[in-house]
């Protein structure tokens, strides 16, 4: 058998024949040519006129400790739809890629599952190429159709690197918490921007639409989704009864050191005053006790923190809408400042947060994603750009399935 016989076999390159095989020391090159005669312009347009020819190298899968390279003519064309000229496309590579689609496609299966140290280092390629790759393979198998069908969704910031830099991840809360969009930033504009991929028409369909209490993303949900309910997400309310507490904390504290007394303990109760009462140890619980008995406003705070958590123990949703309102009597009586503060933010945010309640509608799935997607971060694939995490984020939690060439 020829060596070329042996490699169109072995290759099986669609839509090309081997003609040549050279051995060098850096690596097997093989020459392909294309079967078809017409040029295809990645827009669809063919035609049979080329504009000039080059040669070009695309890595391929290693052959066992010899990297692998294939060669052909690449024309381009004119075209008359695109008005410019363009490179044409090749059934074995994605466009503008240096690697084959076949390569391209075992980075991004390993990319799903491995650090970037180990995708670089098991397929001996740069780690600004397997972004690159994974990029391409994310943007040819993100299905247009995500964005159809939404009902329910949620809206959420992620952040992904220190000093204050933000995405924000829509995901359907009807699909497991999918992501379907995640786009640069946490304003207004960056939620915009999912709405005009989304369509008016799309957008009206939209039922509910959770997400924390920011002014940004509610100002965009009202402009684009004015029918659909806003259900502020538990998860935030709950966190915000938490910083009350500590800001009831600091001041108990400053309090306790201008009089002279010791505040020790004002040190020590932090976890037994924003922790689940079901999971507080026995220490922890015996100072709740104290703070009881000294009647301290530390023991008030946890009660009104207690007290909203317990909004959404409630199963009934009537129950829910009374106990917010005598919570908000409450609250707004209590004379602990930061409380007091609070309770003007959940009364501004009332129905939002009664409407999480009767939808049932939480991003705890949303922030099982923000630690996914620091996970992500923390493998690697955090540090080059936006662009780059957004596809990651696309390929890990966003239901993409990477056929892998093998076929298994
Ligand atoms: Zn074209």
């Amino acid at each position: 058998m020829r060596v070329t016989t042996g490699f169109n076999k072995m290759l099986a390159i669609p839509g090309a024949t081997v003609t040549t095989v050279s051995f060098g020391p850096e690596a097997i090159v093989v020459g392909l040519r294309l079967r078809r005669r017409r040029l295809h312009c990645p827009c669809g347009f063919t035609t049979r006129a080329a504009y000039d020819r080059s040669r070009r190298r695309w890595r391929h899968l290693d052959l066992g400790a010899s990297k692998l390279l294939l060669e052909a003519e690449i024309r381009r064309l004119w075209c008359p739809r695109c008005r410019r000229v363009r490179t044409e496309r090749v059934p074995w590579a994605r466009e503008g890629a240096r690697f084959s689609r076949d390569l391209d496609d075992v980075v991004a299966w390993c990319a799903q599952r491995m650090d970037k140290t180990a995708v670089s280092k098991l397929l001996r390629v740069s780690w600004s190429a397997v972004a690159a790759a994974v990029m391409r393979v994310v943007s040819d198998q993100l299905d247009e159709t995500r964005l159809d069908h939404l009902y329910r969704i949620g809206i959420d910031e992620v952040s992904w690197r220190k000093g204050h830099r933000y995405l924000t991840v829509v995901a359907d809360h009807d699909r497991r918490g999918s992501v379907v969009w995640a786009g640069e930033g946490r304003s207004a504009a960056t939620v915009a921007s999912f709405f005009a991929a989304l369509g008016p028409r799309r957008a009206e369909a939209l039922e509910a639409v959770s997400c924390d209490m920011s002014a940004g993303y509610l100002k965009a949900i009202g402009e684009h989704a004015p029918d659909a309910r806003v259900a502020i997400d538990p998860f935030h309310v709950v966190k915000l009864a938490n910083e009350a507490i500590d800001a009831c904390r600091r001041q108990a504290w400053n309090t306790a050191r201008r009089s002279g007394d010791s505040p020790r303990w004002v040190k020590h109760t932090r976890w037994a005053l924003v922790k689940d009462p079901g999971n507080l140890s026995t220490d922890q619980r015996l100072t709740l006790e104290q703070l009881r008995r000294d009647r301290s406003v530390l023991y008030r705070a946890w009660a009104l923190k207690e007290a909203l958590r317990d909004v959404y123990r409630l199963r009934e949703f009537g129950a829910a809408h009374q106990f917010l309102d005598r919570w908000l009597a409450w609250a707004c009586r209590c004379r602990i400042p930061s409380f007091v503060k609070l309770s003007r933010t959940i009364r501004s945010h009332r129905d939002g947060i009664l409407a999480a309640v009767e939808l049932g509608l939480s991003n705890s799935k949303l922030e099982g994603l923000n630690s996914k997607i620091r996970l992500i971060n923390h493998r690697g694939f955090g540090h080059h750009s936006p662009a780059a995490l957004i596809s990651m984020i696309y390929l890990c939690c966003g239901g993409i399935t990477v056929d892998l060439p093998t076929g298994s």
